[in-house]
């Protein structure tokens, strides 16, 4: 069969600007906000007619970030500490036969703004540019299985770190543009309470790290059992 050409509906605006730090599934941390920015000629408004009345959607999207690479038979999902090695098919990796993601995120709203149709998200796990194919209403009669077993994630990530501020990265919270930066503190502690340092490297105890939101580097390190945000500031 000859191989198919998609066209996107429209692409993802997120705080997300590098991978390290993104949410390793949708609904984990429901400040990571974006945009889905509709382009035409896909934005038309009876397209979306009776979308808003759901509560949330499935996104079918391109990793566009990992077509690069080409794809292995196995990987090492982080939720098994990143050095254990799974079928590609029984992982949710971006490095597939075919990038494809999907992710089940909340519908905020839906508006237009100097003539560009928007979509509000939440929950999201997604990198700003990220290409998207396809929206679907959630239906959790379908879609939610109660009964579902999950192999070797059965749940949630639990063990959520705290998460303390510094004097200065509490100032920088504090005097971040809102409009720019919303929600700022709650998403610094909601991505760090998850720990996002690749589980082989916990033992480095007080090493910094830095991820990267919008244009803002915050720096941070483990101490003992707590997440330290050390600083805010632009990235250079
Ligand atoms: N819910 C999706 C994605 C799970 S993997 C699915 O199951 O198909 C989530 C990880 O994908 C994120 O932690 C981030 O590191 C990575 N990611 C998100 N958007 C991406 C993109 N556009 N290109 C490459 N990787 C991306």
């Amino acid at each position: 069969m000859s191989p198919f050409t998609f066209q996107p509906i429209g692409t993802i605006q997120s705080c997300f600007t590098e991978k390290f730090g993104i949410p390793r599934q949708p609904g984990l941390v429901p400040e990571a906000r974006a945009v889905l920015e509709i382009v035409p000629p896909f934005d038309k408004a009876e397209a979306f007619r009776k979308l808003e009345a759901f509560s949330h959607i499935w996104l079918i999207f391109v990793f566009h970030q990992c077509l690069a690479h080409p794809w292995k038979a196995t990987v090492r999902p982080p939720r098994l500490g990143g050095n254990r090695r799974v079928g590609v098919f029984a992982s949710r990796s971006g490095f597939r036969p075919n990038a494809i993601g999907q992710s089940a995120v909340r519908l905020l709203g839906i508006e237009r703004k100097k003539g560009t149709l928007r979509l509000n998200l939440g929950g999201i796990d997604l990198l700003d540019g990220t290409p998207v194919l396809d929206i679907k209403p959630y239906l959790p009669y379908a879609d939610a299985i109660p009964d579902a077993t999950a192999g070797y994630a059965p749940e949630a990530p639990a063990n959520l770190k705290p998460v303390v501020f510094t004097t200065p990265a509490e100032q920088a919270c504090q005097s971040a543009d809102p409009a720019a930066y919303p929600d700022l503190k709650a998403l610094i502690i909601g991505l760090l309470a998850q720990d996002p340092r690749p589980a082989y490297k916990e033992s480095n105890e007080g090493k910094p790290f830095g991820m990267r939101l919008w244009d803002l580097n915050v720096r941070f390190r483990v101490d003992g059992d707590q997440i330290v945000v050390e600083s805010i500031g632009a990235k250079n």
